[in-house]
């Protein structure tokens, strides 16, 4: 357990917060706000007690110096609407302009710095730069369990530096990942989609010893199709991984299931063809984009019996309809199940809010890289720095 902000005073005090912001922009704008949404209740928890608070965050891969694209002007503007107060933006993260900007902020003003990764020191991790973020602040509150399992300055550097605290957010899914690894009710299915193994292979192995049933669909399922001597067209693949899933199948025996059918496409952008075919009979020059009706049937069936699921990754090329029906089948599966329910992943997370089920789930986790190697029982960085409760 962590200590949290309620472990600690205040009142009066000023606080660096990092926050993870890391939004999808569209035309200057945020097109998607669930991840500021996410951090609202320590935003305000902290207002309230009458804390001067900075926040801080990383948008994008700015190349360690500024990129006018990935600014943060568009999400403080987001964040004062969802506030309803005014938050103010410093134009660098570090330096004459913040450093001014922050010497201002009375209690209960909001202050929001420039994208972190402005500066190499960001993902250096570098002393100085840590300390430069560190300026001025009384106690350190980190929110961003999505950006955890990197030591960066932001994220780990400036929680050795002051005293550390968790956020709401951050101690919620600390909390909540615990119950999952410690005392998941059985049967446990854990559901694995997208594109890579080789991205999930540490949870992908540890959860071959955890759970009861591992269900295979998205992009993924294709290796493992091609590790069985199926042929898959021009499907996508990761021959890297081939002997990396032979060997799962042999570990998993009957406990892993793939997709008994799969939608074919000539090309994503020729929906209007596409066919359902077993997964034996996939012609040359198609791509297989989502998992088939039949395997929809096959994964439920499974699914009702389920006490625990946990699920990361779409079944398909969930962005481009008609190809996520698959995954918003299984999605709507397990709002009628009853089980606790995990979602990790940024795609799978949008999965589940697109299909307007998010809360019918257990828990959608902010985190993607984080959600997996908290689930692999790897120690978070930007955890493991936070101080522990007594
Ligand atoms: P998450 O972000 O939830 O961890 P991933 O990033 O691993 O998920 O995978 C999501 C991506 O995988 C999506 O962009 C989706 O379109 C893609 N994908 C899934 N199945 C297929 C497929 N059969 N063909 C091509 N892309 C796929
Ligand atoms: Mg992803």
């Amino acid at each position: 357990m962590k200590k949290t902000v309620k472990d600690v005073d205040i009142q009066g005090k000023k606080v660096l917060m990092r926050v993870d912001f890391n939004v999808p922009l569209k035309d200057g704008e945020v097109a998607d706000d669930t991840r500021i949404r996410a951090a609202l209740p320590t935003i305000r928890y902290l207002v309230d007690g009458g804390a001067a608070v900075t926040l801080c965050s990383h948008l994008g891969r700015p190349k360690g110096k500024p990129d006018d694209a990935l600014r943060m002007d568009p999400v403080a503007e987001r964040l004062s609407e969802l506030l309803g107060t005014e938050v103010k933006k410093a134009d660098d993260c570090i330096g004459d302009k913040a450093a001014s900007a922050r010497a201002g902020l009375k209690p209960g003003n909001v202050l929001l710095l420039e994208n972190t990764r402005f500066h190499e020191g960001e993902k250096a991790n570098d002393d100085d730069f840590a300390e430069e973020l560190a300026q001025g602040a009384d106690l350190f509150v980190n929110d961003a369990f999505g950006a955890a399992h990197r030591a960066h300055a932001s994220t780990e550097g400036v929680a050795r530096l002051l005293p550390a605290v968790a956020g709401f957010l951050m101690s919620r899914e600390i909390e909540v990942l615990d119950h999952l690894i410690a005392n998941p009710a059985p049967p446990v299915v854990a559901i694995f989609g997208g594109v890579k193994i080789s991205d999930k292979i540490g949870v992908l192995e540890r959860l071959l010893d955890k759970a009861d049933t591992l269900m295979i669909g998205g992009g993924m399922a294709n290796t493992f199709f091609l590790a069985k001597g199926l042929e898959i067209g021009d499907s996508l693949a990761e021959t890297d991984s081939l002997e990396t899933a032979g060997e799962i199948l042999e570990k998993a025996g009957d406990r892993i299931m793939l997709p008994v059918d799969v939608v074919i496409a000539e090309s994503p952008d020729r929906p209007e063809g596409r066919k359902t075919v077993a997964v034996d009979a996939v012609p040359g020059g198609w791509k297989i984009l989502d998992i088939g009706p039949e395997t929809v049937k096959q994964f439920s069936d499974k699914l009702k019996e389920a006490k625990t699921v946990l699920w990361n990754g779409p079944m398909g090329l969930f962005e481009t309809a008609p190809f996520d029906e698959g995954t918003r089948a299984i999605a709507e599966m397990l709002t009628r199940l009853d089980a606790d329910t995990y979602i990790g992943g940024g795609d799978s997370a949008s999965a589940v809010n697109g299909a307007g089920v998010a809360d019918k789930m257990t828990h959608v986790s902010t985190g993607g890289g984080a959600f997996l190697e908290y689930l692999e029982g790897r120690t978070l960085p930007g955890v493991a720095a936070l101080a522990d409760a007594s």
